[in-house]
């Protein structure tokens, strides 16, 4: 059976009929090494599910749909939500360590009234019942395969509706992982730990082997422009087992930061330990307009990539950005980076154009 998904306006919405690996060609270099790398990560984490659980469909996977009970829900305001969803069998494949920060990925959730599918990002998150909190998942450990979104509900939106008023306990169909940008891979990299990275706590057993060196190739910059629940896509290359290890600018447009959550007080912390550079922008204080100008401002000029470099101990403080992300509403890619027709990336035009950037090392996200 095909499992639809449509496109619509206003919202992050594509036709995912056919799965594309979504990649930008921010250099000719990259791509080549990156598709054939990074296939080759994801081809042998599927050939890995398939020889070790033949017959057994219980692991996540692109091919069929995966039962998962909603193990937790939040409310954040009256049109976003967290949600947290547990396997019915636990999953013994890592996702996140699997696909690290070299992938950014999504999974489809089956609306099964109405044979329609959407496509959700999960976050490295679990809901903890004795604190309380949301928590961000340690290194090793995949809680089972807890897999946790953060969601808008539109009015009339057909699945995230559906979704917000399913009561806990309830049995959901998710498959996946789809890919939707790949980063060059690095083979033989150091790995970091979310610790290390993501609280700048770095100790010993973050280096092993190479104690003069932090990393075995030189990270690059990028920056990311997001708005409303497009937020997820930078949170997931942030939070992820073997985090994004360069430079993020992050542009994020929203009403206002209560609409975040729990997923505010992350991003802080992120930017208090250097791994993100956040500018944020609300509506609900700024016109649309005065933003955009706002954020002209602030656009660098990109940086050319160089491949993969061995890595200096010259620390250079210039953010030097070889790729702009651009995730959210139609309108907002259009105005930050020319329109995007559905599965088309469309030229490059709006502020990205004007610092000159272009299809080499922009990428449109839905
Ligand atoms: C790779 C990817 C990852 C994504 N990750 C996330 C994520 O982590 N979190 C998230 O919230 N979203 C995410 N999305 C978006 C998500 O897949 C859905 O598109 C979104 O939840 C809306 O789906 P829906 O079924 O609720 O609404 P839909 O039924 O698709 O409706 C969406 C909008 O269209 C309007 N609409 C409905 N019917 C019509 C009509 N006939 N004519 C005109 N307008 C209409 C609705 O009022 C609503 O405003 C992602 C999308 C992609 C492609």
């Amino acid at each position: 059976m095909l499992w639809k998904n449509y496109a619509l306006s206003g919202s992050r919405i594509t036709h995912r009929l056919h799965k594309l690996p979504r990649k930008s060609s921010f250099s000719k270099k990259f791509f080549t090494t990156s598709c054939l790398l990074t296939a080759g990560v994801v081809g042998s984490y599927l050939s890995y599910r398939y020889s070790s659980h033949r017959g057994n469909k219980y692991e996540l996977s692109p091919s069929y749909f995966v039962k998962y009970k909603i193990s937790h829900k939040q409310d954040i305001d009256s049109s976003h939500f967290l949600v947290e969803v547990t396997p019915l069998i636990k999953q013994k494949v890592n996702i996140w360590s699997l696909m690290t920060a070299e992938n950014l990925w999504s999974v489809e959730v089956k609306q099964p009234e109405v044979m329609v599918v959407r496509s959700y990002t999960p976050l490295p998150l679990s809901f903890n019942p004795a604190s309380r909190e949301i928590e961000i998942l340690k290194d090793g450990d995949n809680a089972g395969g807890k897999l946790s979104f953060y969601i808008k509900k539109y009015e009339n939106g057909e699945v995230a509706r559906w979704l917000y008023h399913l009561p806990k306990g309830h049995v959901i169909e998710i498959r996946g992982p789809f890919v939707d940008y790949e980063f060059p891979h690095l083979p033989n990299e150091l790995k970091r730990s979310r610790e290390c990275l993501y609280m700048n706590n770095c100790n010993e057993k973050d280096y092993i082997d190479k104690e003069d060196s932090k990393f075995v190739y030189q990270p690059y910059d990028i920056m990311m422009f997001t708005a409303g629940t497009g937020i997820v896509t930078a949170l997931q290359l942030l939070l992820t087992e073997s985090p994004f290890r360069g430079n993020m600018k992050l542009f994020h447009t929203n009403e206002n930061v209560k609409q975040l959550g729990p997923l505010y007080p992350i991003l802080l912390r992120l930017q208090a330990s250097k791994r993100v550079q956040l500018q944020i922008f609300e509506t609900d204080r700024q016109t649309k307009q005065e933003i955009l100008k706002n954020i002209q401002k602030l656009i660098t000029k990109p940086s050319p990539y160089k491949g993969l470099l061995p890595f200096s101990n010259v620390t250079d403080e210039d953010f030097k950005p070889v790729l702009a992300l651009v995730c959210g509403p139609e309108s907002y890619i259009s105005s930050i980076s020319g329109r995007k027709y559905d599965l088309n990336q469309g030229p490059v035009r709006g502020l990205l154009s004007k610092k000159g950037w272009d299809s080499d090392n922009v990428y449109k996200l839905s």
